[in-house]
């Protein structure tokens, strides 16, 4: 099979960039591991995704965000920021950024079917998009001329470029001999959804407590009983987190509440309870050789900032132009020079923040008494400095 472009992962970033590329003349094949079932209908996985005003937007461009029912796309309106057992909170408010709230809460599994509708909506239509599912890629090649990949059955695909978006431990970026950073934080992190007796009122928590990271992403009340309803994300060393998915709804709701310092009243689980291990991937080179990555792929990071996908969004958005430029010009869109501009781009929109939440998580685990004062001493001088506050507004809303 030839084509012009090859996409490796159809997860939300490797969908939203064959949508955004769809419609230039351009040969796409998207390929994906799993079957199509799995993609078409996508099971929740627990992930309330925080969404910048700047992803609501690029979502709103590629036709992803009229597909996602109004009750299921939550205003973040402020956010708060606690520390240890201490009732000082730092507040964030919409205020600082130029929005009536901060950015959005949505579900993974919402964004990854509104993504796939988008596609499936063009398919016919552009007839651009070869969507090859239940196939894995297993080797990559590239030279000056070509990019080739083969699949487990044997079929080989030609392409001008090949974009890895097969998630952080991306195979295909291995097979192409690129290095990682990656850091275990030897914990996981619990997603779930619960009802709550005590209103949110639309602020979103990240609560670096002692032994724990706690976080409240509000969302619109429950359907069905109408009551206060949030996604809850529990951080704790990994085997207390495998403790914790064995209790019973009863036992875990019961828990959550002495976790959250009875805060938020009565909690209800009210689905089911996810895991998640905490390894951030940071790769030495995005680019290479008529290839390029992006999503996870391009940039694993911690969810405690919670810019994962906006991060790709970001990429996708910068990659397609680029493309469509270079393609609309009659100029190679596999020239390594437009790669580089890519990574560049990329790579100084994402590495401050990969390093800061590093920086973050690093200072509010530590748990000796210096470090508790730290903290502390810390989170009271935020609160009083305004523009650092803008500054977490602005990079929550993503302008
Ligand atoms: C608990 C948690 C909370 C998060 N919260 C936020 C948040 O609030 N805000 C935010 O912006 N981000 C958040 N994120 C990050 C966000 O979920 C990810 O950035 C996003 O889902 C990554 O999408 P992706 O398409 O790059 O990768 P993935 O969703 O991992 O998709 C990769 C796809 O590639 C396929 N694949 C893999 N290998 C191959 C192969 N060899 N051949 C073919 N196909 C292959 C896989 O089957 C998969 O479908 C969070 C993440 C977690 C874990």
């Amino acid at each position: 099979m030839n084509v012009d472009i090859a996409i490796v992962g159809a997860g939300p970033s490797g969908l939203c960039l064959a949508k955004s590329l769809s419609g230039q003349n351009l040969k796409i094949a998207l390929i994906e591991q799993q079957d199509e079932g799995a993609i078409s209908k996508p099971l929740f996985d627990g992930r309330e995704i925080a969404l910048t005003q700047q992803s609501a937007k690029t979502m709103k461009t590629l036709g992803l965000w009229d597909l996602i029912e109004p009750h299921a796309i939550s205003p973040l309106r402020d956010a708060k920021i606690l520390d240890g057992r201490s009732q000082f909170e730092m507040l964030i408010p919409h205020q600082l950024s130029h929005y009536q709230e901060l950015g959005w809460l949505i579900s993974n599994h919402l964004i990854r079917q509104a993504a796939y509708d988008a596609v499936q909506k063009v398919l016919t239509p552009n007839g651009d998009i070869t969507l090859i599912c239940g196939h894995k890629v297993v080797k990559v090649k590239t030279d000056e001329t070509n990019a080739k990949l083969t699949l487990d059955d044997g079929l080989e695909i030609n392409a001008k470029l090949v974009v890895a978006a097969d998630n952080r431990f991306s195979t295909t970026r291995r097979m192409m001999g690129i290095a990682a950073d990656m850091h275990d934080f030897g914990r996981n992190m619990l997603v779930c959804c619960m009802t709550h007796d005590v209103s949110h009122d639309h602020i979103a928590w990240e609560w670096f407590d002692y032994g724990q990271t706690l976080a409240l992403l509000p969302m619109n009340p429950d359907l069905i009983s109408n009551h206060y309803r949030s996604s809850v994300v529990i951080t704790v060393p990994s085997d207390e987190a495998e403790e914790l998915m064995k209790l019973s709804p009863e036992a875990f709701s019961k828990n959550a509440k002495e976790r959250f310092g009875s805060r938020l009243g009565e909690m209800n689980l009210i689905s089911s309870i996810h895991s998640y291990p905490l390894v951030s991937v940071y790769p030495k080179r995005l680019v290479s050789t008529r290839f390029a990555t992006v999503g996870d792929a391009a940039v694993g990071m911690h969810p405690v900032t919670a810019h994962g996908f906006n991060f790709g969004l970001l990429g996708v958005k910068k990659l397609s132009e680029e493309i469509v430029t270079a393609h609309k010009a009659a100029r190679d869109i596999g020239d390594q020079a437009l790669l580089l501009r890519y990574q560049r781009s990329h790579r100084l929109k994402t590495k401050p923040l990969f390093l800061m939440t590093r920086l973050i998580t690093d200072i509010y685990t530590k748990e000796s008494p210096p470090a508790k004062l730290l903290r502390k001493a810390l989170l009271h001088i935020s609160e009083r400095v305004t523009p650092f506050k803008r500054s977490i507004a602005t990079s929550l809303t993503g302008r």
